[in-house]
């Protein structure tokens, strides 16, 4: 196409090519930085039991404060970080933190499990799961205080592979969750496939809940999907009571979202947890 429509073409083009090529190297080179830096910090965000309001788990997501730029969202580097490879040592620098602080939670009396999110980039690297029992290990704490969000795409990409990959991780003591789930392109048959302990509703199928009756139909057939497999359901993106309160009456087991909590560091996670009866609007 840029060959038919000639000159004109190329010269709109190639402005657009260098930035992303010079975006690629600032990228490169400050992200491997980061890391060796300590500039990387994980964020927790809870769930929540529907039912109960009890919070036992978190899911861990990356921060990145450049000193160059500020706050990089994981939405910015989180593709390049699997086309260049560099997601399997950041991979691993989550599992480790993530495992270290729920040792340390524990130790101070506060039993969370904390959820990390894992691509398919990093599971087709063959020390994924040696990299996991590494990180569990070294935490302090004996057994496995770790589960794990896989995106759809790791599944479709090479199921025998992340079926490999998921049995380990289970055998390790991890929870699979699927992310995102709605959204990829995986079928039922698939997930029927895998042992999944969990799926997650994609924020975007929550956030319609109450604009589309479409979404209600079909969030209510995944939910119907998930039982019947005996999978739990989670759901991403709760932000208003009416989410919350309809989520609940299909039987939705878990709620994450703004209308609790946003990400944050793990030392407001605790005074959070602390203060969470006094401002936390749950569902009755
Ligand atoms: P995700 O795993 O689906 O995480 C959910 C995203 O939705 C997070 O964005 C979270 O901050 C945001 N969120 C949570 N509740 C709400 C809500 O009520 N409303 C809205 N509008 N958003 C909400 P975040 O932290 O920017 O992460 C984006 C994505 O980056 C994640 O999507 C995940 O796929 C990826 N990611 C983050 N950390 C890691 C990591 O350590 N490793 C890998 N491989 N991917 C990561
Ligand atoms: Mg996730
Ligand atoms: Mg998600
Ligand atoms: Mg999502």
């Amino acid at each position: 196409v840029a060959k038919d429509a000639g000159k004109r073409t190329y010269r709109m083009f190639a402005p657009q090519m260098d930035d992303k090529v010079s975006e690629y190297i600032w990228l490169d080179r400050n992200l491997r930085k980061a890391l060796d830096l300590d500039q990387l910090e994980l964020y927790y965000q809870p769930k929540l039991c529907l039912e109960t309001g009890v919070v036992r788990s978190v899911e861990a997501l990356l921060r990145w404060d450049s000193p160059e730029r500020g706050r990089i969202s994981p939405i910015d580097f989180i593709k390049f970080a699997e086309d260049s490879g560099l997601i399997v040592p950041l991979g691993k620098w989550v599992m480790r933190t993530a495992a270290k602080q729920a040792a340390s939670w524990l130790a101070s009396g506060l039993n969370i499990r904390v959820a990390i999110n894992v691509s398919a980039r990093q599971l087709s690297n063959s020390f994924v799961v040696q990299d996991f029992a590494q990180a569990i290990r070294e935490s302090g704490h004996a057994s496995c205080l770790l589960d794990i969000e896989l995106t759809e795409s790791c599944l479709i990409e090479d199921e025998a592979m992340a079926l490999a990959a998921i049995r380990q991780f289970r055998e390790l003591g991890a929870q699979i969750h699927l992310d995102d789930f709605g959204t990829g392109y995986s079928s039922l048959s698939q997930v029927a496939r895998l042992p999944l302990d969990m799926i997650k509703l994609d924020r975007s199928f929550v956030s319609a809940i109450n604009e589309k009756p479409t979404s209600q139909a079909l969030v209510r057939s995944m939910v119907a999907v998930a039982e019947q497999l005996k999978i739990q359901v989670v759901a991403e993106g709760v932000e208003t009571d009416a989410e919350a309160e309809f989520l609940k009456s299909i039987g939705v087991d878990y709620a994450q979202g703004y209308l609790y909590a946003r990400p944050m560091p793990a030392k407001e996670f605790a005074d959070w947890l602390n203060n969470k009866g006094k401002k936390l609007r749950l569902v009755a």
